[in-house]
């Protein structure tokens, strides 16, 4: 088929960040806010002049890719703050790890539901060749707010079904590098893992779709990391998805 996959694939399971939308910059601004607010504070408090957050460096040292709560521990740790933990229901704001956190999510979900998160142009004209050929096509996130970023990114439509955190956390699946999300992208689609293939950003998400045993796994290469991406186990790499398109 002219899609560069095996003509075995009958499904195509995508993961969201990295792959199909830029939700990285709505996260940083998310982080700025919350850890600026709380440091502005403490400012006014000790006397200490303001040192904001760092959307590019503080981000990617302290909270990318991390469950939110470690996020503020590790990002308020290199301040020399200490937080109590708090309480997971604790009021957005509240100066305790649980506070920060929710205020985040709150600042993020607000972002969603306000701004429109980018997407990835080549990823989304793939998808669209994939629906013209009627083939049935899975979104498959740890994020437990998969489906406001993919509303407010406007391709939640471009979807037959969701795995997303939440679906993880009912069904108790594991997160990557376990297949088990990939495993129940598969399921909802109604085809055996060895007739889906699996397009992934991240090292953890190709090495999942190596272990699940998929017919075919696309690393899609966004930070030049295309040897890695190999040695996880992808069949091939791309930096521009659209580059399978251009196959004979
Ligand atoms: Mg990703």
């Amino acid at each position: 088929m002219a899609l560069g996959v095996p003509d075995s694939i009958k499904a195509f399971l995508f993961d969201m960040d990295g792959v199909i939308t830029r939700t990285a910059t709505v996260h940083a601004a998310a982080w700025k806010q919350a850890f600026d607010e709380l440091l502005q504070g403490r400012s006014k408090q000790t006397g200490e002049p303001f040192r904001p957050f760092d959307p590019v460096e503080d981000y990617d040292r302290y909270v990318d890719g991390r469950e939110r709560e470690d996020g503020v521990r590790e990002f308020v740790a290199s301040r020399q703050i200490t937080l109590p933990e708090g309480r997971p229901g604790d009021r957005p704001g509240t100066p305790t790890v649980c506070g920060i956190a929710n205020r985040k999510n709150a600042i993020l979900l607000d972002k969603l539901a306000h701004e429109r998160v980018g997407v990835f142009d080549d990823t989304v004209a793939y998808v669209g060749a994939v629906r013209g050929l009627g083939l049935p096509r899975a979104v498959v996130s740890a994020s437990a707010n998969a489906a406001q970023v993919l509303i407010s990114a406007g391709v939640a439509d471009l979807f037959d079904a969701r795995i997303d955190g939440i679906v993880a956390a009912e069904k108790h699946l594991r997160g990557k590098p376990a297949p088990d999300m990939f495993w129940a992208g598969a399921e909802a689609l109604g085809v055996p893992p060895g007739q889906a293939v699996v397009f992934e950003d991240a090292l953890a998400g190709v090495a999942a779709g190596r272990a699940g045993q998929f017919g075919f796994v696309v690393g899609v290469d966004r930070v030049g990391q295309a040897e890695a991406l190999k040695d996880q186990g992808a069949d091939v790499v791309v930096s521009d998805v659209r580059e399978l398109l251009a196959q004979p």
